[in-house]
């Protein structure tokens, strides 16, 4: 389970806070920015409490647990996450499990309220007559029919008894009726449930599936980065014939806990598209040479764990092996490596697009400059972070690349936009100069953001609404004699131009000479606007005229956008900014 997030509105309620945080590893206390300090700090309870709801966090609330159900209540429609959420009094005389009855709640209200020395606020009639929710096997096994569940519960409830077939340790302290002649049973088998409604059948994820892609007939499509249509036909053809595979044996779909194939494989897209078509992880191995070129091979080098059966379908290019017990899919081979890289916007989470969101969510390790890192939390506490000064770009885009052919999910954070003067060109550099093929295989994608320029232009109204360009001041990576002749160029075609790196104590000159350019090309009352911290704390706006504008006014931290002849500004309800889409 993802450690929870335990939140609090103020000092009252940290001692308890605290004290629930010894239960859980890696959990930690949020509370309200500027009323306490804890382990990581929110600035509203209602958006924050939503946006770990809908990430899955589980959830222990030190509040009126009526303030908690009305900040989750937008979501609830969708049932798709349900992490537990639970409400705490603030002095520990209290626990209300809420939501998440599936997700474990229940348990973690035993827990807390033990930790607490208080009883427990359960409703659910199972759980309280059977002291733990039949229904929601530990991590690893899957109930094979919820619907089907929910009335054999109730059976149960209306007072027959079970037996129980199969490994179940989970069930050992429940308070079951158990009778060995029981009409009902809980059957815990990775076979394929057959209908019969006597029957709760939970099936352990302990199939592995090995694939072999030159028997299926997918070509590698390494090199290709979409999914194309024809990578998605062999997807199909993968799903099918181990649905086919399993299906030939008995054994449900459920079962299965991983699909694996050789790493020379890892880049073909049909083989991460029928992963997760089949809903579990895909996992990579050398094949073991002693046991030739088959899906066999594969399982053989896999399986140092003990498996009970091993099924290979020759002339599929599959094999199953079965395992006694639940297997965890991370203890086998390794994944395809994952590089993101991502850009967090201006600096609000809500100018953050939420692919770079999810992005954060499903790394194992964030890379980038310290103060970026911090913007792009609250992190997870097992993910690793590798905080650099801003300047080594190059080793830092190599570091990702290393962690990322190694099988881990990377995420390069950068401000803006990553492809703006930031990361992802440094790390397509890096991967163009590079002679390793591990470096190639890995899953690559850049994920856009707000820049700057986007963020500072909406303050301001709509500078940007005709022709512009966006130019960098900083001439680290360029000589400054470029940068005059694009500075001339673009004054001079009366584009718009938006300024990177306008100034910096390494480069104090360089903005007023690029001025004094522009001012040969543009009047003195070409409106200027100047946005310093957009999006951040501390955040302003200044709309000046290019007359009035002196390099004091800027800092490295500051948008400077010239108009062109057209821009114009005017008050109405506000000040407003914006160059017209027409010209005369
Ligand atoms: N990739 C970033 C730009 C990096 S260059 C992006 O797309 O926004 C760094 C420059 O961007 C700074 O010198 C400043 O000119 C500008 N900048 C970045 N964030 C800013 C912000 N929040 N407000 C104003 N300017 C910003």
């Amino acid at each position: 389970m993802m450690p929870p997030a335990i939140v609090i509105l103020g000092a009252g309620a940290l001692d308890t806070a605290r004290r629930i945080q010894t239960l859980y590893a890696d959990s930690q206390v949020h509370a309200l920015q500027g009323r306490v300090d804890a382990d990581v700090a929110y600035g509203e309870l209602s958006a924050h409490l939503r946006d770990l709801y809908a990430r899955g966090t589980p959830i222990v609330a030190l509040c009126a647990a009526g303030i908690v159900i009305r900040c989750v209540a937008p979501l609830l429609s969708n049932k798709r996450a349900e992490p537990p959420l639970l409400a705490v009094a603030e002095d520990g005389s209290a626990v209300v499990p809420l939501l998440g009855g599936l997700a474990g709640v229940n348990v973690m209200a035993r827990e807390i309220a033990a930790a607490l020395c208080v009883s427990p606020a359960i409703t659910t009639s199972g759980e309280l007559r059977f002291g733990t929710c039949v229904l929601n096997p530990p991590d690893g096994y899957v109930l094979a029919d919820i619907g089907h569940g929910k009335r054999f519960v109730s059976d149960l409830l209306a007072g027959e008894s079970t037996r129980v077939e199969g490994d179940a340790p989970w069930l050992d302290d429940a308070q079951l009726p158990r009778s060995s002649s029981a009409r009902l049973a809980i059957r815990v088998t990775p076979r394929a449930w057959d209908g019969r409604e006597d029957e709760l059948v939970i099936h352990p994820r302990s199939v592995v599936a090995a694939v072999m892609l030159e028997a299926v007939g997918s070509r590698a499509l390494g090199g290709l980065r979409e999914t194309s249509s024809q990578a998605k036909t062999a997807a199909a053809r993968i799903a099918a014939r181990v649905r086919a595979s399993l299906d030939a044996h008995g054994l449900a779909p459920l079962s299965l806990a991983a699909l694996l194939a050789s790493p020379e494989h890892m880049t073909d897209p049909a083989l991460a598209e029928a992963a997760a078509e089949l809903n579990v992880p895909l996992r990579l191995i050398e094949p073991d040479a002693g046991n030739g070129n088959s899906a066999a091979s594969l399982l053989h080098a896999a399986l140092r764990i003990p498996y009970k059966t091993l099924y290979d379908d020759r002339g599929q290019g599959i094999a199953l092996a079965l395992s006694p017990l639940a297997i965890d899919p991370n203890t086998i081979g390794r994944a395809r490596g994952r590089l993101t890289v991502i850009g967090l916007g201006p600096g609000s989470a809500g100018l953050m697009v939420p692919a770079a969101r999810t992005a954060l969510d499903e790394a194992t390790d964030i890379l980038g400059y310290q103060t970026y890192v911090k913007m792009a939390g609250p992190l997870r506490a097992g993910q690793r972070v590798h905080g650099t000064d801003n300047r080594e770009e190059m080793q830092r885009a190599r570091h990702a690349f290393e962690l990322a052919s190694a099988g881990r999910s990377v995420v390069m954070v950068s401000s803006g936009d990553p492809g703006v003067f930031a990361m992802a060109a440094a790390v397509l550099e890096a991967l163009d100069a590079s002679e390793n093929s591990a470096w190639a295989a890995v899953e690559l994608s850049i994920v856009p953001g707000v820049s700057a320029a986007m963020a500072t232009a909406a303050q301001a109204g709509a500078p940007l609404g005709h022709d512009f360009c966006m130019l960098s001041l900083s001439d680290n990576l360029k000589p400054w004699g470029i940068i005059e002749k694009r500075l001339r160029h673009a004054a001079q075609a009366d584009l718009v131009m938006a300024f990177y790196n306008p100034i910096s104590r390494a480069r104090p000159w360089q903005l007023d000479k690029a001025l004094d350019i522009v001012r040969e090309y543009r009047a003195v009352h070409t409106q200027v606007v100047l946005g310093r911290d957009i999006g951040r704390p501390g955040a302003t706006l200044r709309t000046i005229t290019l007359g009035e504008l002196h390099s004091a006014d800027v800092d490295m931290r500051t948008m400077v956008i010239v108009g062109s002849s057209t821009t114009r500004r005017f008050t109405k309800g506000a000040q407003w900014v914006y160059t017209p889409r027409w010209y005369e």
